[in-house]
């Protein structure tokens, strides 16, 4: 397929805000795509592989303007002139190569196969002179784009496509290209095994494909793969025990909510792949959990699902997540920061063993394996403390006792569920004594001023609802100014500057991708943000680099907690 057409494509999704509109017109387009082209569904979503794979472009503004300045010869400093006033670096691409077209007419087409090669090529370069490679398959590509071309190129390249396309809209375009005989009445039928499959393989293009053939059963068949993670389970809140045992039924499962991180871990023979609950590749992270994975878990084969905790090592005391948080990212002195920090893992569950999907089995039948396949060793690897029981004072003192290790709260969970990805199921459900915190995004900025100048020092920050990200305060609490003394403006201005989308004056649109957790005291009503809602005294009080946008409070979790508020139910 021409690349222009792609490009056309974007540009129809990105005329209309309807919904309704978006998938007919990809659905139309869906039809149209052969099987051997199907990574364009990785570009329809502004990527270039599939989610479970980490490989990412990460081409930052600054050097979109410097290919842009390369292709067409125009300065970057009237390349960042243009951005500033139209606040679209894409739209700054278009424009100049409109002006110089007239000037280079001996243009070669370019192909959606061209031009995923040069892109797929990007993540590849590593040490010296990579930054001149990248720019080299960069104006290779924009040298030949047309006017349009460019402007999706450069969208692309830093990860901002902007037509308002999320998977889930993919995901019913799918259903109406290619299951549309199923009835209405199977219509949520569809869109849910499509969400599943999706959920399973994190692989757009895997779904396209089996969905072409039009058989609903073998969407639902989709295998789970050893190194392709699938999406968590999420949990729900619960008010306090009675509440849960009212939602999940009696008796239920509860344990241990420890305090650190997700982790998801495969294993197959003696190769091991840790993964992130926003299912980023952490093997290399943590060696001395690959090594407590091969020598005590039996299975050939298996993937489980586990909360890494950090302990300090002389006292042997349970620490909270912000100490360890930065060993998920960390890729040198490996060693070093793996004897500062050491975690052990805590098992809660098993979807895989032995070749077999343990998806749809019950949790009672999977907890009851997840004990039969680990071998306990304090402080390396351990299942889950755990107690069944409908018993509200068994549940009460189980709750103190988590309290009292040092650990967040419990988890109540229904012993006849399967695993199943996402939030919204219900199947566990988490307590804790401080409920009034929400994971948000940044989605803006301002820069201070007086000894605060040149750092952001207040921030926006964000709930999602559906494929939007409203607003819902502004927060500069909490975050310190000396870097020794945890999160520092000076951090946050750094993580956050790659992440401008617009500038003007003092105040900066930020790409949402950094997720920070916030207390607040309160929540208003109010039409300061166009969420609806403010908080009252928010404070930051960690960076979640464990978590992307899909897991941040959702609007209507905030309606939610507002309303549970105002009937003064406290938590
Ligand atoms: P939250 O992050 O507040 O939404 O709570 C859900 C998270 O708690 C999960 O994503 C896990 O990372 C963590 N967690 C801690 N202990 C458990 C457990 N026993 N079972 C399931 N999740 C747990």
């Amino acid at each position: 397929m021409k690349y222009l057409k792609l490009t056309e494509l974007y540009e129809q999704l990105d005329s209309t805000t309807k919904r309704l509109e978006k998938t007919k017109i990809l659905s139309d387009f869906l039809k149209e795509i052969k099987i051997e082209e199907k990574d364009i569904l990785y570009l329809l979503l502004g990527r270039i592989y599939p989610e479970y794979d980490e490989r990412v472009l990460g081409i930052s503004s600054q050097l979109a303007v410097k290919a842009i300045s390369k292709a067409t010869g125009v300065n970057s400093a009237e390349i960042v002139k243009e951005w500033k006033s139209l606040g679209d670096i894409g739209q700054v691409a278009e424009k100049i190569s409109k002006k110089k077209r007239q000037a280079t007419l001996d243009k070669k087409e370019l192909s959606v196969k061209k031009v995923i090669e040069n892109l797929r090529a990007i993540p590849e370069l590593v040490g010296k002179g990579t930054v001149d490679k990248k720019l080299a398959l960069i104006t290779e590509l924009l040298t030949s784009a047309s006017p349009l071309e460019s402007k999706y190129l450069i969208r692309t390249l830093i990860g901002d496509l902007r037509i308002g396309t999320q998977e889930s809209t993919i995901r019913d375009a799918i259903a109406s290209a290619f299951f549309e005989k199923e009835k209405e009445k199977d219509a949520k039928e569809t869109s849910d095994s499509i969400q599943e499959a999706l959920d399973k393989s994190n692989d757009i293009a895997e779904v396209f494909e089996i969905a072409t053939k039009q058989d609903l059963k073998l969407l639902r068949k989709i295998p789970l793969e050893i190194g392709k993670p699938v999406k968590l389970m999420l949990a729900q809140k619960a008010l306090d025990i009675p509440d849960g045992f009212r939602a999940l039924g009696t008796p239920c499962a509860i344990e241990y909510k420890y305090d650190g991180f997700r982790m998801l871990i495969h294993k197959k023979g003696d190769k091991v792949f840790l993964y992130t609950r926003r299912l980023e590749n952490v093997t290399s992270q943590f060696p001395e959990i690959i090594d407590y994975v091969k020598k005590y878990t039996k299975g050939e084969s298996l993937m489980i699902d586990a909360e890494a905790v950090g302990f300090n090592k002389k006292t042997k005391e349970y620490r909270p997540f912000q100490e360890i948080s930065q060993r998920i990212k960390r890729k040198y002195d490996i060693e070093k920061i793996q004897e500062e920090l050491p975690v052990e893992l805590n098992v809660f569950d098993v979807i895989y063993y032995n070749g077999k999907s343990l998806i749809d089995e019950p949790f009672k039948k999977r907890s009851e394996l997840v004990r039969s396949i680990i071998e306990e060793k304090p402080y390396k690897i351990v299942c889950a403390k755990q107690i069944i029981t409908d018993s509200e004072k068994k549940a009460e003192e189980f709750y103190k006792k988590a309290l009292a290790d040092n650990q967040e709260g419990i988890m109540m969970k229904n012993l006849d569920a399967p695993y199943q990805s996402g939030r919204r199921v219900g199947h566990m459900l988490k307590m804790k004594p401080n409920q009034r915190e929400l994971d948000l995004v940044i989605t803006g900025a301002e820069y201070g001023t007086g000894k605060r100048s040149g750092w952001m020092s207040s921030f926006i920050v964000s709930c999602q609802d559906g494929d939007e990200f409203l607003e819902i305060g502004k927060v500069g609490t909490g975050i310190k100014e000396k870097s020794e003394e945890g999160l520092s403006f000076e951090e946050l201005t750094k993580k956050l500057t790659p992440l401008i989308k617009k500038e003007k004056g003092r105040t900066v649109e930020i790409k949402p991708k950094l997720v920070v957790s916030i207390t607040y005291q309160e929540i208003q009503k109010s039409p300061t943000y166009n969420s609806g809602f403010a908080l009252r005294f928010p404070r930051v009080t960690v960076l979640r680099p464990d978590r992307d946008t899909a897991d941040i409070a959702t609007l209507q979790e905030i309606q939610e907690d507002y309303d549970i508020q105002q009937k003064k139910k406290v938590y």
